[in-house]
């Protein structure tokens, strides 16, 4: 079944809740939001971290305001959803390592996070349209599947059947919360769902907080833990700006649908080290060697949360996507140059890399 309803006018300011606010590309969407005028509703754990997000409301044309809710509890999401015409649910783990229940540290709070907030909506009359965070996690497993893909691109039409609890837990996390959405979304009529599927996400964060995966890759290429090299693995990558903005252009056009991968061009770990020490000299120990896959599969495994299974199916293989669907949408992409300059100038500023020279 197709939602009868459509996206609340652009131009008149709504009501928006936000889940995870407090998190990475949260943080870009209710200052893209509240700077347009709209009064966000922004569901946090803990609102000692929201103080950033206050700030950037009080110099703001809209209004923000704070409740507490968890994906794990039932009903969580019922308060803050009071008079909303959309539904922004970002919340879900981002982490790959410091964990040792993959189901319980990631799977559950997605899927069963999800479900709640979607049972929220289901009884949330005003709501109109929700825009779920997915993943380019959700499209595809692991790189080597680009050798089975005609055209060498990645579309929204692929789905992730390849990643488990076991093997890529977090893609799993991901595609396994996407596919409960759209079950629920096709099981009624009054709301639709957009989804936003990014690739890796870069660009400076309004937080120091957020323990967000994509932060603490570029701080270990600032503070030398990858100074002896790094793997030939490959990745999309996009600027969390881009993925904000696509967000709001999903919640306030009509004719938003389906899903959008969020991409702007593919870049190794070797190439990111090489835009950045081209922004900030030799000062850095950025990486300047790759380690060949042997030694990876060999030694990955003893010195961080890789398998060999995943050396095996991601190291030397090169992924893309189509971003056409985004174009449409409005997105533009900046350079690569400037997101990952302006993110690890922010990483210092931030002090989580010690400045140096
Ligand atoms: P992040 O900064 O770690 O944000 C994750 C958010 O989820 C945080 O606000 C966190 O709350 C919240 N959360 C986690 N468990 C929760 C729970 N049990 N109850 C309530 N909230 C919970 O990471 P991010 O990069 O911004 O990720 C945001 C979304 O984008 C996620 O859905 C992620 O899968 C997706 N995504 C990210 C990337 C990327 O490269 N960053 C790429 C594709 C998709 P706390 O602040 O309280 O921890």
């Amino acid at each position: 079944m197709s939602a009868a309803s459509s996206a609340p006018a652009a131009s008149a300011p709504a009501t928006v809740l936000v889940t995870g606010a407090t998190g990475y590309i949260a943080g870009w969407l209710v200052k893209y939001l509240l700077d347009a005028g709209h009064n966000v509703h922004a569901t946090v754990r803990n609102p000692a971290r929201a103080t950033h997000l206050q700030k950037l409301a009080d110099g703001s044309k809209g209004t923000l305001t704070l409740f507490k809710a968890d994906l794990l509890t039932p009903g969580s999401f019922d308060e803050a959803m009071q008079g909303c015409s959309v539904v922004m649910h970002t919340a879900s783990p981002f982490v790959l390592d410091g964990f040792t229940d993959a189901y319980e540290a990631l799977v559950r709070p997605a899927v069963e996070g999800t479900r709640n907030v979607l049972e929220a909506v289901q009884r949330t009359e005003s709501v109109k349209r929700v825009v779920l965070t997915s993943s380019a996690a959700s499209v595809h497993g692991d790189n080597k599947e680009i050798l089975h893909k005609a055209g060498g691109r990645f579309d929204e039409s692929d789905w992730n059947t390849t990643s488990s609890v076991d093997h890529n837990p977090y893609q799993y996390s991901k595609v396994a919360a996407e596919r409960e959405a759209w079950k629920m979304q096709k099981g009624q009529s009054r709301w639709d769902l957009v989804t936003i599927n990014p690739v890796m996400v870069y660009g400076p964060s309004l937080t120091p907080a957020s323990h967000s995966a994509s932060i603490d890759t570029l701080v270990q290429m600032g503070d030398g833990r990858l100074r002896t090299g790094v793997p030939d693995l490959s990745f999309g990558v996009v600027d969390v700006r881009e993925v904000a903005r696509a967000h709001v252009l999903a919640a306030f056009t009509p004719a938003a649908s389906g899903r959008y991968i969020l991409y702007n061009k593919t870049l190794s770990m070797l190439k990111i080290a090489g835009i950045l020490r081209t922004r900030f000299g030799g000062r850095y120990p950025f990486p300047r060697m790759q380690i060949p896959k042997f030694m990876v599969w060999l030694v990955g495994p003893l010195m961080g949360p890789v398998t060999r299974d995943f050396i095996t199916r991601n190291v030397g293989y090169t992924v893309q996507f189509d971003n056409r669907h985004s174009q449409e949408l409005g997105i533009r992409y900046r350079p690569v140059e400037e997101t990952f300059g302006e993110h690890f100038q922010q990483i210092l500023d931030d002090g989580l890399v010690k400045k140096r020279g």
